[in-house]
């Protein structure tokens, strides 16, 4: 695809209309161009800022089809779409990320496999789908163990600290129901992430390194700030990576770093990721703009800039309700709020960015008060 074939007005087609697509869709929108989304809800959030609307399940054919006549590309906001339907639709429409990354990452441990073979480092694992090779698994790791569902885990669904022999039943039971990967549980000192744009053409753009902290193994706050003591050693594993996997859109790279140092890729994510929202207001290009350029085929900025050092706290169903009273008062508070319609506990209702010459301190005194 030459860098000037997409058309002001030409259309974009996302599977998915959670905050990403929402995200992803006003991006889109304030280049010039059109967007349809698919999603079987139909007041999820992306639905408010799209041309046309399909309500429809995900993997099912005919919506996906009736998206894909309405578009004159395909892109998708989450990872867990069927990968077989996926390649069906991709066979007759343009689709440039394709269907083969989705079907490895959206499997635990197709992607842990896929991104050991690239020498890139990863934390001791096992497959377990019996209670012997869960016993197998114990014997070789070690507790403290975290299992995991292969298929479709997020925000820690689906996983289980397995700490002694006291939780064995919990653990066994869960082998019951799924196929899943034992993690060695790392003492953890820090949780980066790296985000990065790559198109057809090969080129590639990196944000800055972000710093992750999870609470109950969801996203609470990432910082961001002009130099990470990481940076290098972060895109020398994701150069790996992609040298064996392939990709195109907007992808981040999960890291854990361990007490001595090290580091280990925890997981990729084959689309625009919550650490990375801060880009938004703090960088030059969002990670939506750089997603939505990649898909559309043209050139992307060399390198990203970061205006300022940020920091970006999610704002789960509770977090809204403590917090929002205090908007009116807080212009320095880029509050962004997804719109779904039923706020619930630990659900992602939206994000806050503060940018840290912008009075950042502001924010988390009065979530502390009000949370802790
Ligand atoms: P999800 O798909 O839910 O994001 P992750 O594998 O990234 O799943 O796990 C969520 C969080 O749980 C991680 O960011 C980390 O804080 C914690 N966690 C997961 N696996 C491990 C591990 N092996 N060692 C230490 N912490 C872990
Ligand atoms: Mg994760």
């Amino acid at each position: 695809m030459t860098s000037n074939r997409f058309k002001i007005g030409q259309s974009i087609g996302i599977i998915g209309g959670g905050q990403l697509g929402k995200m992803m869709a006003q991006s889109a929108q304030s280049m010039g161009y059109k967007v349809n989304i698919l999603d079987p809800d139909p007041t999820c959030p992306a639905r408010y800022v799209a041309h046309q609307f399909i309500e429809s399940p995900y993997n099912d054919l005919d919506g996906l089809k009736q998206l894909s006549d309405l578009s004159d590309v395909i892109t998708y906001e989450f990872e867990n779409i069927n990968a077989d339907t996926l390649k069906e639709i991709c066979a007759e429409n343009h689709v440039p990320q394709g269907h083969e990354t989705v079907g490895i990452l959206q499997n635990r441990l197709t992607e842990k496999e896929a991104i050991a073979s690239s020498g890139a480092i990863v934390v001791p694992y096992h497959k377990v789908d019996s209670k012997e090779t869960l016993d197998h698994a114990i014997v070789n790791l070690d507790y403290p163990i975290v299992l995991k569902t292969v298929f479709g885990g997020y925000d820690g669904k689906g996983q289980l600290v397995l700490k002694s022999a006291e939780q064995l039943e919990e653990a066994y039971n869960m082998t019951d129901s799924a196929v899943l990967v034992a993690e060695k549980m790392i003492e953890l000192d820090r949780e980066i992430s790296i985000t990065a744009t790559r198109n057809l053409q090969g080129e590639i753009c990196y944000f800055p390194v972000q710093e992750n902290v999870h609470r109950n193994q969801i996203l609470f706050k990432t910082t961001v700030k002009k130099e990470h003591a990481y940076t290098e050693q972060a895109i020398a594993e994701v150069e790996k990576i992609i040298s064996k996997i392939h990709f195109v859109g907007t992808f981040t790279v999960e890291f854990f770093i361990d007490k001595a140092g090290k580091l280990y890729v925890n997981e990729i994510a084959p689309r625009p990721h919550n650490s990375g929202h801060y880009s938004i207001e703090a960088c030059d290009y969002s990670q939506f703009d750089t997603h939505i350029l990649s898909v559309i085929g043209h050139t992307l900025p060399e390198s990203i800039t970061l205006h300022e050092d940020a920091v970006m706290y999610n704002l789960l169903g509770q977090d809204l309700d403590a917090m929002e009273n205090h908007f009116p008062e807080h212009p320095e508070w880029h509050v962004h709020v997804y719109g779904k319609e039923v706020r619930k506990e630990n659900r992602k209702m939206g994000h806050i960015t503060l940018l840290l010459d912008d009075k950042a301190d502001t924010y988390y005194p009065i979530y502390k008060e009000k949370m802790e």
